[in-house]
């Protein structure tokens, strides 16, 4: 039997929350065992929990974990008593791990003149993340966009050492190995299944199985012949059909090694 991690799905949000437990048992019904849900804003925090607490009622098939933290498109949110209210939950030990937190530098929607100041509040609000992670043995979610280099540079000056997922990982071979000479696994979703992503592709086919975990990211990045649909759990199930086709390894393998490589990025049994 194929048992499948989400690493990746924003099931809180109100888009599938909604309809949580209809699209959980979709998922359960597609193999999908395990989701990470993370955080965007600490406004958040508890509907997360409530989400949480409601599936594993509803539908107990399906384990639900969590991480905690600031997307950096949410930074704005971030209050002075954030950090030590991130503390404080992160020490409970139902948080498998901090995030989403990193840097999206894609930000051509911002005035040229506004442009520094964001990329130095993004930095400090993923910084605090980081080092909170560090000291709470916490592996991290990260989110980048345009933003590789400079997301290295925070881990390396932070020392941080207890790995997580690279989320949406789109690139070369040499820019997956910076983060995962770091001990991060790299989040694969919906972009393998488009023509144009060839690079990324071909890292796929190229670095060890190790290396990676699946992710649908729903209710955003639809996979292609599902432009313009909400994006759900369920479509793990595509995800890691469109990653055998460029793997030569028999799928019950793959399978067995992505469960492995999510438990292990996580910190979970398995
Ligand atoms: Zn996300």
């Amino acid at each position: 039997m194929i048992r499948l991690f989400d690493t990746h799905c924003h099931l809180d949000l109100p888009e599938l929350a909604i309809d949580a437990q209809l699209w959980a048992q979709q998922a359960v019904a597609a193999g999908v065992r395990h989701i990470l849900v993370p955080a965007v804003s600490p406004k958040r925090w508890d509907v997360q929990h409530e989400l949480q607490r409601f599936l594993a009622q509803q539908v107990p098939q399906l384990h639900i974990h969590l991480a905690l933290g600031v997307h950096p498109w949410w930074h704005r949110d971030v209050t002075p008593q954030a950090w030590p209210q991130l503390e404080q939950r992160l020490q409970g030990a139902q948080y498998a791990a901090v995030g989403e937190c990193g840097l999206d530098f894609s930000l051509d929607w911002l005035a040229e003149s506004e442009r520094e100041t964001e990329r130095q509040r993004q930095t400090e609000v993923f910084r605090a993340q980081v080092e909170i992670a560090q000291a709470l043995h916490k592996p991290l979610v990260l989110h980048h966009r345009k933003s590789q280099p400079e997301l290295l540079a925070v881990l390396k000056q932070s020392r941080f050492c207890h790995g997580g997922i690279l989320h949406a990982f789109s690139g070369s071979q040499a820019q997956a190995k910076a983060f995962l000479d770091l001990g991060f696994k790299l989040g694969i979703g919906g972009t393998i299944s488009y023509a144009r992503a060839e690079k990324t592709r071909h890292t796929v086919s190229k670095l060890p199985l190790d290396a990676f975990v699946l992710e649908t990211d729903a209710p955003s990045m639809p996979l292609f012949g599902y432009q313009g649909q909400l994006n759900h759990p369920a479509m793990t199930q595509r995800v890691f059909a469109c990653f055998c086709e460029l793997r030569s390894e028999e799928p019950q393998l793959i399978a067995q090694q992505l469960w492995r490589n999510s438990c292990l990025a996580l910190k979970l049994p398995y």
